[in-house]
């Protein structure tokens, strides 16, 4: 295990925990507790751009004010530029946005704004992932200013995993900034900005009022881990609206189409599925079909819970099975009626 100077942090956090606490209060890396698990909420202690978004990001807000937003993985394979065109040809006009965010089984990714680029150039607005693990902060600056002038619709500001929990332990560190730190810095260029919370990961009781220094330094949006039942959402958005982090909600929806996924959906540290989610899709004749009601009907529950503003659909595609998953997601978006 890396261990950074100062508090013991791994990831040299100040504004910690991150949403990696296990269920037992262990780091997300190492067999120990997380040195921030008994502490009071770290109040944001820096200023705050008020800055608004451009053109991508008032359209789309202005659509997330009409009606619930659906957003979606887009399942690719990495550094490759045919898959994106072909992923992009099955869910174009299904889905509002793409998320092109981080995977733990393949940490290597084109850089964001170029792989935004490429993935515009089919038709899809992008909802681009930036996290603080791979970039110290004059190559994440770079890329928010190129991120603006591509044009994406939001990005999404996180912390990022470790290096030790993916598929390049070998990796240095870097975690010159937070998410919290991102998150003014991407105001200040002019983009909707999106934050991530972890209801279900320890301490819970503090994960609402994390999220409000969140917003107090700019965040516009939340996207939450999976956490469970739909009450469990509710009484996390209601518990972060009294925090003062009174900003839309975009709980996730797994879409698990095949034993691959639900393996590994089971298997995420911070992630609470819904009671019998899984299963249902395990002991279906048509696991594809199976998986795709499942999610259209926890994804209209959800909707149904104030403050949630739109959905985050995400899955595990077995290497090979991308296009399988980018169907059923596509599925999945129109039924719940994106893109019209
Ligand atoms: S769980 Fe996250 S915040 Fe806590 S010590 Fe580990 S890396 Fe740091």
């Amino acid at each position: 295990m890396t261990v950074a100077p100062g508090r013991g942090c791994p990831k040299r956090m100040t504004y910690g925990p991150c949403g990696g606490v296990g269920p037992d209060g262990s780091c997300e890396i190492a067999p120990e507790p997380c040195v921030f698990l008994d502490d009071p909420i770290v109040p944001w202690a820096g200023a705050a751009s008020a800055r608004g978004p451009g053109a991508a990001g008032r359209e789309f807000r202005a659509l997330m004010r009409r009606r619930p937003v659906i957003v979606a993985e887009m399942p690719t394979v990495p550094l490759d530029v045919r898959s994106i065109a072909e992923t992009a040809d099955v869910m174009r006009g299904t889905v509002d946005a793409v998320t092109t965010g981080d995977s733990p089984a393949a940490r290597v990714q084109y850089p964001p704004a170029y792989r935004a680029l490429l993935v515009q150039q089919h038709g899809l607005p992008v909802w681009a992932g930036l996290n603080c693990r791979d970039r110290n902060r004059v190559a994440l600056e770079g890329e928010i200013a190129a991120l603006a002038h591509a044009g994406v619709v939001a990005v999404h500001c996180v912390t990022g995993d470790h290096p030790e929990s993916g598929h390049r332990p070998d990796a240095m560190p870097v975690f010159d900034l937070e998410s919290h730190e991102l998150v003014p810095l991407a105001r200040a260029a002019g983009l909707l900005v999106s934050v991530a919370e972890s209801p279900a990961a320890p301490p819970v009781t503090h994960r609402a009022g994390r999220l409000a220094e969140k917003v107090r330094a700019g965040a516009q949006i939340c996207l939450l881990q999976f956490c469970g039942e739909v009450e469990d959402v509710a009484a996390f958005t209601d518990a972060a609206r009294r925090a003062g982090a009174d900003i839309p909600v975009l709980p996730g929806v797994p879409l698990i189409v095949d034993e691959y996924g639900a393996a590994l959906m089971s298997s995420f540290a911070a992630a609470v599925l819904p009671a019998g989610y899984v299963e249902s899709v395990r002991r279906a004749a048509d696991p594809v079909s199976a998986g795709v009601e499942a999610a259209v009907r926890y994804a209209r529950a959800l909707l149904t819970v104030e403050g949630v503003a739109g959905v985050v659909l995400g899955g595990a595609p077995d290497p090979g099975s991308g296009t399988l998953l980018a169907r059923a997601l596509a599925a999945v978006g129109k039924e719940l009626g994106a893109g019209r």
